[in-house]
């Protein structure tokens, strides 16, 4: 029988990839301090910076949210209603009754009224359904952020999700994603500041924390995920992993140690202003200014 390191009570949590046995309550301890200790390798905030959290619903987003008020920062929800479907209804409902039990300020913002819902988004343009999401999520989250004065907005993103997207960007050597590939990015003429603080901390620990932590979130996966590319990189990652544990935890702590500042040297972006809505963009026109014009003109055609 395995023995927690820190009370020699009986583990309930074995992490391979650091060769830890704890009980529950140092795990949710173990979970804390590695966040505390991310944020400050990174120098993400400190407890005097005004921090928003877009949260899902699901278990990443939440354990971040509790992590981070637990800690003593000052941490507002911000929830996108993506309208869709039974999917959007019940993470709305999970964020929602998180922030009630915690007595903690969630803003929610519906896409339908600003712009249109996801799927009725992606019957109008030809890119895939997450990377048409993932630019709205991102044009509202900042400006939502900008306009009500927060400094910061921290992100649910997990190791898994950073080390399959740097599988993807280095498959493809795609240099101009992998200079972005850092967990801060620090703000910008209209950009906030963005942090991921689950970086170092694999999709299995997060729910983990979540579960014994008793966060209610949302198990199902939004609808759209299915089929898209990254789940197969996770997957392979994952299989690695397995035969040696510690392999996603290195590969992108190494990228970040030995490549990232490599690259970091000749990263000047083409930031510009839309020439629409004064948004920050990398275009004359941004994404989502875009998508409205093409939504206008589908519906004068009918
Ligand atoms: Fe959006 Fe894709 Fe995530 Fe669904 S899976 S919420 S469509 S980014
Ligand atoms: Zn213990
Ligand atoms: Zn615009």
């Amino acid at each position: 029988m395995r023995k927690c390191v820190k009370c020699n009570k009986k583990a309930q949590v074995y992490l391979h990839a650091h060769r830890l046995s704890l009980c529950g309550e140092h795990y949710i301890e173990w979970f804390e301090n590695r966040v505390e200790r991310t944020i400050k390798e990174f120098r993400m905030f400190t407890k005097k910076n005004k921090i928003l959290v877009a949260v899902s619903g699901g278990k990443d987003s939440l354990s971040l949210w509790h992590a981070l008020t637990k800690l003593g920062y000052q941490a507002d929800g911000f929830y996108i209603n993506l309208g869709i479907g039974e999917y959007s209804q019940k993470s709305l409902q999970k964020a929602k009754s998180f922030a009630e039990k915690y007595h903690l300020t969630l803003h929610t913002l519906d896409l339908s009224t600003e712009i249109a819902s996801i799927p009725e988004l992606t019957s109008y343009d030809n890119r895939p359904a997450c990377s048409v999401c993932g630019s709205v999520k991102r044009y509202y989250m900042n400006k939502f952020a900008r306009e009500k004065g927060y400094t910061v907005l921290a992100t649910g993103h997990n190791l898994d999700d950073e080390s399959a997207v740097l599988f993807a960007n280095t498959l493809s050597w795609n240099v101009e994603y992998l200079k972005r590939q850092y967990p801060v990015l620090p703000e910008d003429d209209g950009f906030v500041r963005k942090v991921k603080p689950l970086c170092k901390i694999s999709e299995k620990e997060s729910a983990l924390y979540a579960v014994l932590s008793g966060i209610d979130y949302i198990e199902e996966e939004c609808p759209f995920s299915e089929g898209a590319t990254s789940i197969d990189h996770k997957i392979y990652l994952s299989q690695l992993e397995e035969k040696s544990p510690g392999t996603k935890l290195r590969f992108y702590s190494e990228f970040l140690r030995k490549m990232y500042p490599l690259l970091k040297e000749s990263s000047k972006g083409n930031l510009q202003k839309c020439e629409v809505c004064g948004e920050p963009s990398n275009n004359s026109i941004c994404n989502v200014c875009r998508l409205k014009l093409k939504l206008i003109s589908q519906k004068e055609k009918i």
